[in-house]
């Protein structure tokens, strides 16, 4: 019998919000034994409390006896990956952290029946300290400006809109998902899981210009960012408008006079939110603080800084990689959902959820199919 693995319940706990005292009075397991389980200094658990958990928390019991590597924390320890750290609850980030790495074992599993051939090469860059001599190293950039646009001269689109961020994402081998929240205001996050590629997650509810923005966002934490340290933020931000727009191709636009109306033209040009526009004009100083104070004030009478106009709405981009994945396993290896959750010790209906499949337990197919015999 495999030993119970105390981070596997970790994970599924913190995934349904619960707290150890809250978990045992629902499972009827002392709260002494889950925190012993947990922290690894206990790994004999009953059967019948082992089941009683598996209940309570909603996964199948084999969940718990899965030797996984996991990684509890997100690139950037403390929760410093959040772009809005100070509103997100500490139970809403280890929600988010467990399910990003809920992903990133489903991930792992998958990629066990394919060979993953990456288009792009997922290159590492280090925003260069001034104070210090850097020998000409390959990787050494001035700016996270100029990491993307050495990302951007990689994957040869020139300096014009970059409409299909998450397919270029993706062809450097990175997994994005689009997940659910809830009502926690996560924007997005990266985790780099053991002996995977990283794995961004990025909030599903979210407008698709800001998904756009935190997922190059993120990607700037992926390409610049192996260990957190004090300007990650600002290098990342500075990274996410380069690549989505870019000074050379995008000053001709933002040199002109700007309205809302002729913003919200902009937008449906590059698919960034008008509020990224008047943010980058300013930064790349083609308007002063305070004609972009005056231009906030007119978004914000409107009503735009809330939610900026339907019709400059732009469409949501969608995820390839991850429904390859699975397509693999649900067409060309035939596998059932049913039969693939199983595989991922996960229920049939969270792992639908999870990966937006139409699964209902009362259409699920039958294992058994019926063959037609001559
Ligand atoms: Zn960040």
């Amino acid at each position: 019998m495999k030993q119970l693995n105390g981070e596997m319940l970790l994970l599924a706990r913190k995934k349904r919000r619960m707290t150890q005292s809250e978990l045992a009075d629902a499972s009827g397991v002392a709260q002494a034994k889950i925190s012993r389980v947990e922290n690894g200094t206990k790994s004999d658990l009953s059967f019948e409390d082992a089941s009683a958990l598996a209940v309570s928390l909603e996964f199948p019991i084999g969940f718990f006896y899965e030797q996984e590597p996991l990684y509890r924390r997100p690139i950037s320890v403390h929760g410093a990956a959040f772009r809005k750290k100070s509103a997100v609850s500490v139970k809403d980030q280890d929600a988010a952290i467990a399910s990003a790495n809920h992903y990133a074992l489903q991930v792992r599993r998958l990629l066990q029946a394919v060979d993953l051939d990456s288009q792009y090469l997922l290159p590492q860059f280090e925003v260069a300290d001034p104070r210090v001599a850097v020998d000409g190293e390959a990787n050494s950039v001035d700016s996270a400006a100029e990491a993307a646009r050495r990302i951007r001269a990689g994957w040869q689109t020139g300096d014009g809109p970059l409409i299909n961020l998450v397919r270029y994402v993706e062809a450097c081998g990175v997994v994005v998902v689009f997940s659910d929240f809830g009502a926690a205001a996560i924007d997005g996050l990266t985790l780099r899981p053991a002996g995977l590629k990283p794995i961004i997650l990025l909030n599903r509810n979210r407008p698709a210009d800001r998904i756009r923005f935190s997922l190059a966002h993120e990607f700037g934490h992926v390409v610049l960012h192996p260990y957190p340290y004090e300007e990650m933020e600002k290098e990342a931000n500075e990274f996410a408008a380069e690549l989505l727009m870019p000074k050379s191709g995008v000053a001709a636009d933002l040199k002109r006079p700007l309205s809302l109306a002729y913003l919200g033209k902009l937008k449906l040009k590059w698919h960034t939110a008008m509020s990224a526009l008047i943010f980058r004009a300013k930064s790349l100083g083609f308007i002063n603080p305070d004609q972009a104070t005056i231009l906030f004030k007119q978004m914000s009478k409107c009503g735009y800084r809330m939610r900026e106009p339907e019709e400059f709405d732009v469409p949501h981009e969608k995820t390839k990689l991850i429904s390859d994945l699975l397509d693999v396993h649900l067409k060309d290896l035939g596998y059932t959902i049913q039969e693939l959750s199983d595989a991922m010790r996960t229920n049939a209906d969270e792992f639908s959820l999870m990966h937006n499949l139409d699964f209902s337990p009362s259409v699920a197919r039958p294992k058994l199919r019926v063959v037609a015999s001559n």
